[in-house]
């Protein structure tokens, strides 16, 4: 089923591909979602050319000769961005296996197993991401091949390897002490400020385009608590100072309150999951503008492998320290206002699935049209893309998805993307009427 869709988008994207640069496009919808107010027009028109929109609503000028494409009882929005992935890894149905394999694949190999779960993540809606942490540049490698149109997938801003700190949560290599092969030190592993400002310089240097630092323990590595922070203050200080200095953005992963106040004090751009947040915290976040991208679905996610078995005895343990909390910090996050970017950790549990954070986020109390803004605009923002995406506004590049109904009314409407334009070509057209929600 699976195979005979991507047949028919890569068919589609093909035949696209093809078409005349010049092409004027035409895409029409009963609905269309403005990401700027959060308000749904009608009808849903956008009008493409040379992958940027020239136009929008039902006014916009379409010159003759344009092709129209219906797209009937659906709402248009904006390519989604998921802030938070990972798109060289994925959970297989063993973890021991898992474990085992991750040492014996070579870097080609690792990096040809990316290109189906790129595609996928595209075919979901999900036209820009962000990757937050992947080994030996895969992903620096991954977003040019896509860039340069040989492999299709969403447009990808790459953190490459995780900063963290010796035997951290991101020190993957010293992680695995199961008697088990164990690799050195992950390339990103530093301690102290003037060591971290030269990883981050590093980092840099080799294509990244952001930097993503470990403050705390995590849920999926087998060492340290969960909560505990894993740099100093002056540690942290000295990633974002160095960053900043580059105009290069931070994201810091953090689950324990202390090391997200850390991270907050010294600056990061972004506190990813923050599942053990006190309030201090949210209002330091709050204050400072900090965004939060919360990461429920990855929650969900790795759940799901817990209850199928397919996840380490320690790491259950430690899935269930942070779920304590997770769902109140989210929610009185909400409330409180902090600016929420939409992040899956997609990569945690199998790519194309990101979507299903958007009923999570509004289950915590996001309305709908928020939820939307969180993949959207405020994720624009977050990643530094406002002046070409973000909005269906004209000049800015044409990214555009269509769900069926309206997603204001049902939420998990974004779960049924059918049709997917990336920067003026069409990677997914299904043509057939979309089916009632998949139940995965
Ligand atoms: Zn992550």
């Amino acid at each position: 089923m699976r195979r005979a869709l991507l047949l028919g988008s890569l068919l589609l994207s093909l035949s696209s591909l093809a078409a005349e640069p010049t092409e004027v496009q035409v895409l029409k919808a009963a609905r269309l979602f403005d990401a700027k107010t959060g308000k749904v027009f009608t009808p849903g028109v956008v009008v493409v050319a040379e992958g940027k929109v020239v136009g929008v609503g039902p006014k916009a000028p379409i010159p003759e000769g344009a092709k129209v494409v219906e797209l009937g009882d659906a709402t248009l929005l904006p390519g989604f961005m998921d802030a938070h992935t990972h798109l060289t890894v994925e959970p297989g149905p063993d973890w021991r296996k898992d474990v085992i394999d991750s040492f014996q694949r070579t870097i080609p190999e690792q990096t040809l197993d990316t290109l189906p779960w790129a595609r996928v993540t595209l075919m979901a809606g999900f036209t820009t991401v962000r990757n937050l942490g992947a080994e030996d540049f895969i992903d620096v490698g991954l977003r040019n091949a896509i860039a340069r149109g040989i492999v299709v997938g969403p447009r990808i801003l790459a953190a490459s390897s995780s900063l963290s700190s010796t035997g951290g949560h991101c020190d993957y290599g010293n992680s695995w002490r199961k008697g088990l092969l164990a690799h050195d030190a992950s390339p990103g592993v530093a301690d102290g400020p003037d060591a971290l400002r030269a990883r981050v310089r590093e980092t840099l240097k080799y294509g990244a385009d952001l930097i993503k630092v470990c403050a705390t323990g995590g849920v999926m590595s087998f060492n340290a608590e969960v909560d505990a922070p894993q740099f100093t203050q002056a540690e942290l200080d000295a990633v974002v100072d160095e960053a900043h200095a580059h105009r290069r953005k931070v994201a810091a992963h953090a689950h324990g309150a202390e090391g997200a106040k850390r991270a907050i004090r010294a600056g990061v751009d972004s506190l990813e999951h923050g599942t053990l947040m006190d309030d201090e915290a949210l209002e330091l976040m709050k204050r400072k503008g900090t965004w939060y991208v919360p990461t429920a679905f990855a929650f969900h996610g790795v759940k799901e492998l817990a209850d199928k078995g397919n996840l380490p005895p320690d790491n259950v343990l430690k899935l269930k320290a942070v779920d304590v909390r997770r769902e109140q910090v989210l929610r009185k996050a909400i409330a409180m206002g902090v600016r929420i970017a939409f992040g899956t950790d997609a990569g945690v549990f199998v790519h194309g699935r990101n979507a299903e954070e958007f009923a999570l986020l509004v289950q915590a109390g996001l309305p709908p049209a928020e939820a939307l803004r969180a993949a959207t605009v405020n994720a624009a923002e977050l990643l530094g893309v406002s002046d070409k995406l973000g909005t269906l506004e004209p000049g800015k590049l044409a990214d555009v998805v269509a769900v069926p109904g309206n997603p204001l009314q049902d939420i998990r409407a974004t779960q049924k993307v059918f049709f997917v334009m990336k920067e003026g070509v069409i990677h997914r057209h299904d043509t057939a009427p979309p089916s009632p929600a998949p139940a995965r």
